[in-house]
C-alpha cells in the first residue's frame, strides 16, 4: 500500500510536471514570430492594398511548418477579420463573432485558454492585441487556434506507462510484502504458541530456528529460557518438597504470612498446637489465629517482633479441656526482600507447657521448703528467747518449753531426712534392695505391730492419766493364697507405715481402719480404708504433690511434713506399682497400692534350700 501510494505521489507530480513542460512548449511553438508581428502591425496600420497581401503571407509562411494550428484569423480594430488561415476566406471582411477577440482589442491584453470538445478534442485558442509600430494604439489582433492533442495524446501514453508500472510493481510488492510478512510472522507465531505452553507448564517444545537473523537468536534465546524455567521450575518444586517435608518433620508449629498478616502456610505441629482443622487457619489473621488481638496487633508486631508466650486456653472457647492447654512460646522473624521490603512475617511456635510446669514446680518447692521450715525454726527461737529471758528457771514451764524444741527439731531433721530420701529417688541414686517376701506374712507383720503400739500407748495411758490415746481398730480382709512379691521390705515399710499412719491420723476415734489384700492375674492389691474426714474431690490429685496437705495447720499440728505420700508415690513407682486414693468427704478414704505380682512364684524353692 505505501509503495502503491508512493508510487502514485510521484506518478501525479511528475505527469503534472510533464503537462506544464509540454504545455508551454506548445504555447511557445504557436506564438506567432515577433518579426511577423511587426510586419501585421505595420499593415494593419498602413491599412492599403497591399495589407491583405501581406498578411495573407504572413499567415501562410507562419503556419506552413506547424499542422497543429487549425485557425488563423487576423483582425483589424474594428473587428473585421482581414484574413485567415482558411483557404475559401468567405469570413473575410466580415465581422468577428468571437467576443474574445474584441475583448482583447478593447482591453490590450493577450487572452489565452485551453478547451476540450467532443469533436475536435483539445484545442487551444490565444488572441493576442497587435499595436501600431509605434505602439501608440491598438491597431487589431491575432485569433490563433491549435489542436493539443499531440500534446495530451504523449502525456496520455505516459500515464498509461506509468500505471501499467505501478501496478506492475504494486502486485510485485504485494508478493514480496507477503512473503516476507510470512517469514518474519511464522516464527514469531511458533515463539507465542511455546510461551502459551510454557506459561501452562509444558516446556517439551522447542521452536524451530529458521535462521540465524535477529528472530532466529529470539528463537534461541525462547528455546533457551524454555530450558531455564523448567530448570527453575524443577528446583523450586523440590525446594518446595523439601520445605513441606521439614516443616512437617518439625517438632516446633510454623507459621508464615503474607503482608497484611494473613495466614499463607501453616505446619501440621502448629495447627495440632492452635487445635485448628486442616486449611482452618489458613487466610485468616495472625493475631486472631494465635489470640492476641488484644494484646498486639500484627503493625505492632511488625515493628517490634519481640518473642512472646501464648496459652492455648485462651485461645480455645472450650474452657473443659484446660488439661490439654499448652504454653507456647511464639518467637517472630521478618520476611524481608534485599530491597528491605517486608513481605510478612514467620512464627514459630514452641510447646514449654513441660518446661513452665517444671520451673513453676521448682519455685512452688522451694518456696515450701522456705516455709515448710521457718515455721518450726520460728516456734524453737521465740522458746529459745523465753528460755533466755528467764523462763529456764521456771521449773513447769521450762520442760514443757524444751520438750516443744524438741518436737520441732525431730520435725524439721524429719522432713530433711525425707528431702533427702526424695532427692536421692529423683536423682535415681536410691536403689532398690529386692527380696522375694510373703505379701500375706509382711502385711500382717506392719499391722500387728501397730495392734501392739496401740496396746502399748493404752497401758501407758492406764498408768498416766494425762496421756489421751486415740482408739482404732485394724480390720483385716485378706486373700487366703499367700502371695510372693519382689520388693524392698523397708521402703515397702515406710509406705505402709505412711498409709496407715495418715489413716489413724485423720480417722475419728474409735474408727475402724480396714485393710484388705487381694490379687488380679498379675497384681496384687493393698488397700486401706478409714471412716476419717475424707479428701475434698478438688484435692485429690495433689495429695501425691509435694508439701501438699488438705489442711496446713491440722496436718502440722499433727507432725506431719505433707511430704509422706510424694515419698510413697515414688517407692510405689519404683516397684512398678501404683498408688491411688478414692475419698468421700465426711465418709473416709481408701487407699489403694496395686504391685506387679507372679502367680506362678510361691518361694517354694527357697523354703526347701
Ligand atoms: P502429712 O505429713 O501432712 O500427712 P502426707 O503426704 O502423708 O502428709 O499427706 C498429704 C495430705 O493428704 C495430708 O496433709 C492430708 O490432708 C491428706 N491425707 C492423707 N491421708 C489421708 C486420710 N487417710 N484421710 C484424709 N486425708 C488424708
Amino acid at each position: 500500500m505505501i509503495l502503491i501510494v508512493t508510487i502514485e505521489i510521484i506518478g501525479a507530480y511528475f505527469v503534472r510536471q510533464l503537462e506544464e513542460q509540454n504545455v508551454q512548449q506548445f504555447e511557445d511553438s504557436v506564438v506567432i514570430p515577433a518579426y511577423r508581428l511587426n510586419q501585421v502591425s505595420e499593415s494593419l496600420n498602413d491599412n492599403d492594398s497591399k495589407t491583405k497581401e501581406n498578411i495573407s503571407n504572413v499567415i501562410q509562411d507562419y503556419t506552413r511548418n506547424n499542422n497543429d494550428i487549425t485557425d488563423v484569423q487576423i483582425v483589424d480594430r474594428n473587428g473585421i477579420i482581414v484574413s485567415t488561415k482558411d483557404v475559401d476566406k468567405e469570413s473575410i471582411g466580415t465581422k468577428t463573432l468571437k467576443d474574445q477577440v474584441k475583448k482583447s482589442i478593447s482591453t490590450d491584453k493577450k487572452i489565452t485558454q485551453i478547451y476540450y470538445d467532443k469533436a475536435t478534442g483539445s484545442s487551444y485558442e490565444s488572441i493576442s492585441p497587435v499595436s501600431s509600430p509605434d505602439n501608440s494604439t491598438v491597431v487589431g489582433a491575432i485569433y490563433v487556434r491549435a489542436s493539443m492533442e499531440s500534446v495530451y495524446s504523449g502525456i496520455n501514453n505516459i500515464i498509461v506507462i506509468f500505471l501499467t508500472a505501478s501496478l506492475v510493481a504494486g502486485l510485485l510488492g504485494a508478493v514480496i510484502a507477503i512473503f516476507i510478512a510470512r517469514a518474519i510472522t511464522r516464527p514469531i507465531d511458533e515463539m507465542k504458541q511455546q510461551a502459551v505452553r510454557m506459561a501452562e507448564g509444558d516446556y517439551s517444545g522447542q521452536v524451530r530456528v529458521y535462521s540465524p537473523d535477529e528472530l532466529g537468536q529470539l528463537a534461541m534465546a525462547v528455546n533457551d529460557l524454555s530450558v531455564k524455567v523448567e530448570e527453575a521450575t524443577e528446583n523450586s518444586e523440590s525446594e518446595r518438597r523439601r520445605l513441606d517435608s521439614v516443616l512437617t518433620q518439625m517438632s516446633d508449629g510454623v507459621i508464615a504470612t503474607n503482608r497484611l498478616g494473613n495466614i499463607t502456610v501453616i505446619n501440621e505441629m502448629a495447627q495440632e498446637f492452635l487445635d485448628k482443622e486442616e486449611g482452618e487457619a489458613d487466610g485468616k489473621p495472625l493475631v486472631e489465629i494465635l489470640g492476641v488481638e488484644d494484646r498486639i496487633s500484627f503493625d505492632q508486631l511488625l515493628e517490634n517482633p519481640e518473642p512472646m508466650i501464648i496459652e492455648t486456653s485462651d485461645i480455645s472457647d472450650n474452657d473443659d479441656d484446660d488439661d490439654n492447654s499448652l504454653i507456647l512460646n511464639a518467637d517472630f522473624s521478618l520476611i524481608q526482600r534485599n530491597s528491605g521490603f517486608i513481605s510478612g512475617m514467620v512464627c514459630v511456635l514452641h510447646d514449654v507447657t513441660e518446661q513452665q510446669k517444671i520451673d513453676s514446680e521448682r519455685r512452688q518447692f522451694v518456696s515450701n521448703v522456705s516455709h515448710e521450715l521457718r515455721t518450726p525454726l520460728t516456734s524453737i527461737s521465740s522458746y529459745i528467747d523465753a528460755l533466755n529471758n528467764g523462763a529456764w528457771e521456771n521449773k513447769e514451764l521450762a520442760p514443757q518449753f524444751l520438750k516443744v524444741t524438741a518436737e520441732e527439731t525431730d520435725r524439721m531433721i524429719r522432713m530433711i531426712q525425707d528431702l533427702l530420701n526424695l532427692s536421692r529417688m529423683d536423682q535415681g541414686r536410691s536403689k532398690l534392695d529386692k527380696e522375694l517376701v510373703n505379701f500375706n506374712e509382711f502385711f500382717s507383720y506392719i499391722l500387728d505391730r501397730f495392734d501392739m503400739m496401740l496396746k502399748k500407748e493404752k497401758a501407758d495411758a492406764k498408768e498416766d492419766d494425762k496421756k489421751v490415746v486415740k482408739n482404732y481398730r485394724i480390720k483385716r480382709i485378706f486373700t487366703n493364697k499367700d502371695l510372693w512379691v519382689e520388693l524392698d521390705t523397708d521402703k515397702m515399710t515406710q509406705v505402709m507405715d505412711n498409709i496407715i499412719n495418715n489413716a489413724i491420723k485423720y480417722s475419728p476415734d474409735g474408727g475402724v481402719i480396714t485393710c484388705r489384700l487381694l490379687e488380679t492375674n498379675k497384681h496384687i492389691i493393698i488397700s486401706i480404708s478409714d471412716q476419717g474426714l475424707g479428701i475434698p474431690r478438688k484435692d485429690i490429685k495433689k495429695v501425691f504433690d509435694r508439701f501438699y496437705r488438705v489442711d496446713k495447720a491440722r496436718s502440722r499440728k499433727q507432725g506431719g511434713t505433707g511430704l509422706g505420700l510424694s515419698i510413697s508415690k515414688e517407692i510405689v513407682e519404683q516397684h512398678k506399682g501404683r498408688i491411688w486414693v478414692n475419698s468421700a468427704e465426711g465418709k473416709g478414704s481408701t487407699f489403694y497400692i496395686s504391685l506387679p505380682f507372679d502367680p506362678n512364684e510361691t518361694g517354694g524353692e527357697w523354703d526347701e534350700i
